[in-house]
């Protein structure tokens, strides 16, 4: 007898969230793209190959707790649960509540990112709580929410995008991060702003190379030319906006000329992608992480939106600007409660308001929720220091590989009493830890997640877990009970969490309180904001088309200037080096490196650089690099291409071990988002091992 089942679902990995129906026929899983919106009929090679990490070889499958002899030793859930609880107890009872730290992730789904903010303030009491998305696109919402009054990625579909006639994407590599994305912007003129000359790059009528760290330099004589040119739409400034003049007053400096001298994009490429935006009928500003993960990021991204106010673009239809989400659930991951600052519905966690309405939700007293805590790399930095927890439960996440600095990281890591990991497979932090807990994959659970454009989408289960695996959610209940928590405010089955989570976020920014299951089950599209009401909501694809979400209705300009990165090139550093995706990786590897397929396309940490830089250290294509910066160094593969700058080098950052990019990443925050500053150090490189 033959055994079939089919579910429609949506992809495991980014934040496009391409749209998959999933078929598992006698023992075997395929997957075929579905029609859905964002992908129509497509996927990239990660989508192609994701049920491979359902039978990953090293799948855990067991509780692990590290023995008298070091080893990680599989034992039984309550032995597991037990010694995380006691200790955890322990610690707490020594040191206080913040002595307990919690590190989330950006592809937890919403059920989850929301229970695991709870479980942090309510069962530990800490405010020790954030999680990887803060290195993802923390700066692009803190810059969104201020000039545009709340954050959501792309604040239209995906498919309006489909219209465009200009497309300027800065610091953007969609061919690569989110392929299948690419068929949207077909019909566009691309403009792209980056040092490499990506794929995405290749596909572009024009493409601005800016030294790294300085596109707010760029973003700023953009606007400068903007407004001399005469291409503003000063009607719109005046009925729409606030802040012009100030922001204008900071731009006024950047002539082309000096543009050209800190950029080293050509005034002539300035005035024409200025024309391009300009003259277009359906233009549109997207930025990404190349514009974001700076230590200026915020104010980079609001020199963006900054020109795209000036030429009218946000909020009225057939143009705009957005933001290209990273994570599987960058954008939802980020609404619910499981960042330092932030409690459900996208509140702000010292706002007197938002804490009532959540203590009520949790049955509480406002006194009992903690304040703000430390953000991810503050809080990964003070590990096993005097004053920062001595615990660390980790959920979905990798920081090992993917936090800045990972040589302090896992320093700081190694130095915990406890650090608990839940993952589905040993990743790097998994296999540091005193205790790992195997929880369920995408394939093997419900949910929702929201992707890119605030479309909440429902994750459905195909398989039943292994037998001694377990949920996350029924992992945070039964730690919570063991620490003195009714297990009645955990609630294991994601539909009921989902309900709560309504509740919760009803009156926030972000409000899911008129979605349920049975909404999105029966095919309805609904992003956010969707509040319950008497007539169902129909949800808002669209924001901004009357007014902004500040209460005034405007959108504000940002008064911003450049500065230069934390970190330049030297006598004993002389090169920018920045980091970022590859097609065939995601994120810290993790998941994708276990994929056969991808990883035989792309094996290994590698080097990018110009033909001249390899020369001038003495670097063949194929040989080793030793990458060096102020912090440690890192071993590479050289890749020579014409087309990288000769001041330049690039890593990808999905690799473990000794290849870690993130050994040689500056970890010197933005003020405001906290954001590290991935995209550029200073670094010198040099043979390494064997010509
Ligand atoms: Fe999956 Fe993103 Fe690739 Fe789509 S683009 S298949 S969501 S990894």
């Amino acid at each position: 007898m033959s055994d079939s089942r089919m579910v429609v679902t949506h992809c495991p990995y980014c934040a496009l969230q391409c749209g998959t129906a999933l078929r598992r026929e006698n023992g075997r899983v395929t997957v075929r793209p579905t029609d859905f919106p964002v992908n129509h009929g497509g996927l990239c090679q990660k989508g192609w190959t994701a049920p491979a990490l359902l039978d990953t070889p090293d799948r855990l499958l067991d509780p692990l707790v590290r023995g008298r002899n070091g080893e990680l030793v599989p034992v039984d859930w309550d032995t597991a649960l037990d010694t995380v609880a006691g200790r955890l107890h322990h610690i707490r009872t020594e040191d206080g509540p913040d002595a307990l730290g919690v590190f989330g992730g950006g592809g937890l789904t919403n059920e989850k990112a929301y229970l695991l903010g709870k479980f942090a303030r309510l069962a530990l009491g800490t405010s020790q709580i954030d999680y990887n998305g803060r290195f993802c696109m923390s700066s692009a919402a803190a810059a969104g929410a201020a000039a545009l009054g709340v954050d959501r990625g792309l604040p239209f579909p995906v498919t309006d995008l489909g219209q465009a006639d200009v497309i300027m994407l800065a610091g953007a590599n969609p061919a690569e991060t989110m392929p299948p994305l690419m068929r949207h912007l077909d019909r566009a003129e691309l403009i792209v702003i980056d040092p490499r000359r990506t794929r995405t790059a290749e596909r572009a009528v024009l493409h601005l190379q800016p030294a790294p760290g300085t596109d707010l330099a760029l973003a700023l004589g953009l606007l400068h030319i903007a407004v001399v040119d005469g291409w503003c739409d000063n009607d719109y400034i005046h009925r729409r906006t606030r802040g012009f003049d100030a922001a204008w007053r900071r731009a006024m400096t950047w002539w082309p000329e000096r543009v050209e001298q800190v950029t080293g994009v050509p005034v002539i490429a300035q005035r024409e992608a200025v024309r391009m935006l300009g003259a277009a009928q359906r233009p549109y500003v997207l930025t990404g992480r190349g514009a974001e993960q700076h230590s200026k990021g915020v104010d980079t991204v609001a020199g963006f939106i900054n020109l795209a106010l000036a030429l009218g673009l946000p909020g009225r239809p057939h143009r705009g600007y957005g933001c290209l989400t990273g994570q599987g659930n960058g954008q939802g991951g980020r609404e619910h409660g499981q960042k330092a600052d932030q409690l459900p519905g996208y509140r702000l966690i010292t706002d007197p308001d938002a804490r009532a309405h959540v203590a009520q939700v949790w049955g509480v007293l406002p006194g009992v929720l903690p304040g703000a805590g430390r953000s991810a790399y503050e809080l990964l930095d003070a590990l096993g220091t005097a004053t920062g927890p001595r615990a660390l439960l980790v959920f979905g996440s990798n920081p090992a590989v993917s936090a800045p600095h990972a040589g302090n990281v896992t320093n700081r890591l190694a130095a915990l009493d406890l650090l608990v990991v839940a993952d589905f497979v040993p990743s790097e932090t998994a296999r540091m830890a005193h205790v790992v807990l195997p929880v369920t994959q995408w394939a093997e659970e419900e949910g929702t997640m929201t992707n890119l454009e605030g479309r909440v989408l429902r994750r459905r289960r195909l398989l039943t877990p292994p037998p001694r695996v377990r949920s996350d959610l029924e992992v945070l209940r039964e730690l919570a009970t063991r620490l003195g928590e009714p297990a009645h405010r955990y609630p294991t089955a994601p539909r009921d969490v989902f309900e709560e989570l309504r509740r919760a976020s009803c009156g926030g920014k972000a409000d899911y309180s008129g979605i349920s299951y049975e909404r999105l089950d029966a095919g309805e599209v609904l992003h956010w904001p969707c509040p319950a009401s008497n007539q169902p909501h129909p949800g808002t694809p669209r924001l901004f088309l009357d007014r902004f979400a500040h209460p005034d209705g405007r959108a504000r300009f940002a008064e911003v200037d450049h500065r230069e990165p934390a970190e330049t090139p030297d006598a004993d550093f002389p090169l920018y080096a920045t980091t970022g995706r590859v097609l065939a990786q995601y994120q810290s590897g993790a998941q994708t490196r276990r994929v056969a397929e991808l990883n035989a396309v792309e094996p290994e940490p590698f080097v990018e650089m110009h033909p001249d830089t390899a020369e001038r250290a003495g670097l063949r294509d194929g040989a080793m690099a030793r990458v060096s910066s102020a912090r440690q160094s890192t071993v590479a593969r050289v890749r020579i291409v014409q087309t990288m700058r000769v001041d330049t080098v690039f890593l990808p950052f999905h690799f473990p071990g000794a290849g870690r990019a993130n050994l040689v990443t500056n970890p010197a925050l933005d003020p405001l988002s906290r954001m590290p500053e991935f995209k550029v150090c200073a670094v010198r490189i040099e043979p390494y091992g064997d010509p």
